[in-house]
């Protein structure tokens, strides 16, 4: 893996979107992310749709994890997309050779052993049974007196038959007919974790997990990101939610702030109160790594925003250890 990849993954891990999504992985919650199916939408990768909240931004997103080594991708399926309209519901039509009707109709080729003569099945049918227009005789074994020798197709617009029809695509948005040559056709992939950024991980450049893991292992119900509903009816995304066991109402809220700067602005503390503000968690709690400028400082002792400065996971769990779950474990106001 080239240097500068390395470099490029050390700056996605600082995304805290990329943590959300990677900590899924590394938790076992994905094994491989595969798309799903939807009769109107194509393929989707929902989980990283929710992770983002906007489906415009997903395929940049898993490119640019790709293409960095963080993940790696495996061909799933092609799609093929109308040159027209890009619609993806598209069906293929079978078309006669000769008059490119696709009125054609297939039939199965029989082959009459005993007595060589080979036609259509529907040509050797009278009723349940099959009989050889030629001798008579009653065909009574697959692979025995008879077997099956390629299949025919009859056009039934100007009646010739042929064996080889030539396929094309029919869009069903907007009715137009086209060829292979002419569409769109493109990849679609399932993805795993790449070992390079399994091992990164493991050094502790994902915080999410390692501070999910000290939470369960101080018996919360944690869920990364957690979606909660607000007094408004809007959900809004943390990147950890955490739940003490046996009271769902007992509610913390998690925010990692992170930078490629020196300092972490107060933005990430105005975005954390406007949800907070929505949902009214018992605890919130903001990590910026590695410090939170002045302001952000002030604003998030205004705001009621537990503050964890920390430069690494380690000691985002020490201050998590001292400043939250001690609290919530019956020191609360
Ligand atoms: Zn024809
Ligand atoms: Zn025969
Ligand atoms: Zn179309």
């Amino acid at each position: 893996m080239a240097k500068s990849s390395k470099v490029e993954r050390t700056e996605l891990y600082k995304d805290h979107l990329v943590q959300v999504f990677l900590s899924k992985f590394l938790v076992g919650e994905i094994a491989v992310l595969e798309p799903t199916f939807d009769p109107n939408q194509g393929y989707q990768y929902r989980i990283v749709e929710a992770i983002l909240g906007d489906s415009t931004k997903v395929e940049g997103f898993l490119e640019k994890l790709s293409r960095t080594g963080i993940l790696n991708r495996e061909l799933f399926d092609k799609t093929i997309y109308c040159p027209e309209c890009r619609s993806f519901k598209i069906s293929t039509h079978y078309n006669c050779p000769h008059c490119k009707s696709f009125n054609v109709r297939k039939s199965a080729l029989i082959e009459h052993l005993k007595c060589g003569y080979i036609d259509t099945e529907e040509n050797f049918r009278k009723e349940d049974e099959l009989i050889c227009p030629r001798c008579g005789k009653e065909l009574e074994k697959p692979e025995g007196d008879f077997r099956k020798a390629g299949m025919w197709c009859t056009c039934n617009n100007c009646d010739k038959s042929f064996d080889i029809p030539e396929p094309s695509h029919f869009c069903r948005n907007c009715h137009k007919s086209f060829k292979f040559e002419d569409s769109i056709y493109e990849n679609v992939y399932s993805y795993r974790l790449s070992e390079e950024a399994q091992q990164e991980a493991s050094l502790g450049w994902i915080l999410i997990t390692p501070i999910r893991e000290f939470l369960v292992s101080h018996g919360f119900k944690v869920e990364t990101p957690g979606f909660l509903k607000g007094k408004s009816g809007a959900s809004h995304m943390f990147d950890i939610t955490a739940f003490r066991a046996g009271d769902v109402n007992d509610v913390t809220v998690i925010d990692l702030a992170t930078t490629t700067e020196d300092v972490v602005s107060e933005q990430p503390v105005i975005a954390m109160f406007a949800k907070i503000y929505d949902v009214a968690p018992d605890r919130a709690c903001l990590i910026a790594i590695p410090k939170i400028n002045e302001n952000g400082e002030k604003m998030a002792k205004l705001y009621k925003i537990t503050l964890v400065e920390a430069k690494n996971p380690q000691e985002a769990i020490n201050a998590l250890e001292e400043k939250c779950v001690s609290r919530s474990e019956g020191k609360d106001q």
